[in-house]
């Protein structure tokens, strides 16, 4: 029964892992025409995870996919769904923004959106920063106008983004899910990331209604990843954490 079998046939074998064993449904394309691509739920969502909108944080895109890869597909909940990578030009220049140079991430058409542009850092320990384009108007960048979408088709109980290099779960509604997983993770739990972040997806999902969860991963690297935050995002995904059997 998905989300309900537990010990050996969860985990798959390392020999097992080498393909990611689902069929993923494509929501759009990214400006340079790459296609955008989700696990479908086969039921309504009661939680959408979203790897990879900012290019330079490919960590989350391995860590989601290995936590898929690391479990049998049978146990997957059936209202999971899953964006693997919401930024794939990002990804493949290796860049915050997409293929303009915009950060998608503040680039969502949420009532605190601004023109001015937005700074991120080189080094998350230094001040020095980096300016970094919103886009020429809320939502005009063709990757945040398809997860738009997407969510509004979806109508996710709950949305978890995965981001980096924070080390810590910021969770404004503090709910049950962000405080476990700060709790498996040992990072701390925030209810604010610590500065302004205008035309966030999570400023405009806030907005919208849905309660969204940023897990910012450690500055640990995929090997250290996998071992501390993918077998926790393996347990979402199967519903094996407290209040996981609704999903
Ligand atoms: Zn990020």
């Amino acid at each position: 029964m998905p989300g309900k079998s537990h010990g050996s046939e969860r985990i798959h074998k390392m020999s097992r892992r080498t393909e990611l064993e689902l069929s993923l449904t494509s929501y759009g394309r990214s400006e340079r025409g790459v296609s955008l691509d989700y696990l479908k739920p086969e039921v309504p969502c009661e939680l959408l995870i979203v790897a990879g909108i900012h290019g330079e944080e490919s960590d989350g895109v391995i860590s989601l996919s290995r936590a898929f890869r690391s479990i049998s597909p049978l146990v997957i909940s059936p209202s999971i769904a899953a964006v693997f990578c919401a930024n794939p030009d990002g990804v493949i220049l290796g860049t915050r923004g997409n293929a303009n140079g915009v950060d998608l991430n503040r680039n969502f058409p949420a009532s605190n959106w601004s023109p001015d542009p937005s700074t991120c850092r080189w080094h998350a320990d230094e001040d020095e920063t980096i300016p970094i384009f919103t886009g020429k108007e809320p939502g005009s960048e063709s990757e945040t106008k398809a997860i738009i979408s997407l969510i509004k088709a979806l109508k996710p109980a709950q949305i978890l983004t995965l981001h980096g290099p924070l080390a810590c779960v910021d969770d404004p509604n503090q709910s049950p899910l962000g405080q476990w997983i700060a709790k498996r993770t040992k990072l701390s739990l925030v209810q604010d990331i610590g500065y302004p972040t205008p035309g966030s997806m999570g400023s405009w999902a806030s907005e919208a209604g849905i309660p969204i969860i940023t897990w910012e991963f450690p500055p640990d690297g995929v090997e250290a990843l996998s071992r501390s935050q993918v077998p926790v995002i393996a347990d979402i995904i199967s519903g094996n954490f407290p209040g996981g059997n609704e999903l």
